[in-house]
């Protein structure tokens, strides 16, 4: 785990290495600001533990995986009261550039339809 840690940039993030803005943390996962927002509000929900995308998780994470989505809808209804939308990108593909499991929490905006 100690070279997903150091080479991870979600992972240093967590650690606190890397500076970030979080709005939530508990045991599990860790909620912090997306460098560069696509909404008023732009939060990235992840998992403590390294996990490399939706695709990697297994039936032993489906707690974690409740949780995480639990987290962010809370998160969302607190940050967006209008509504939100939660997206997460898999594979290449699918647009994920960083490869430690997220889920995106964006708001504050009448968002449009999914291209
Ligand atoms: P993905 O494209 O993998 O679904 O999302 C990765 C997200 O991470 C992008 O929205 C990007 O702006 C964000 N991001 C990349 N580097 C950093 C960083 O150093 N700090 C923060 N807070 N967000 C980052
Ligand atoms: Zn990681």
């Amino acid at each position: 785990m100690g070279a997903i840690s150091d080479h991870c940039l979600f992972c240093r993030i967590i650690a606190g290495g890397i500076p970030s803005r979080r709005s939530y943390e508990d045991d599990r996962v860790v909620a912090f600001a997306d460098i560069k927002p696509a909404a008023p509000v732009h939060l990235l929900v992840v998992p403590r533990r390294h996990l490399a995308s939706l695709a990697d998780v297994t039936d032993g994470d489906r707690d974690l995986i409740a949780h995480l989505v639990l987290v962010a809808s809370r998160l969302g209804q607190a940050t967006c009261p209008g509504g939100w939308r939660l997206v997460v990108n898999v594979g290449q593909e699918g647009g994920q550039t960083v490869d430690h499991l997220h889920v995106h929490l964006m708001g504050g905006r009448q968002l449009g339809a999914l291209g």
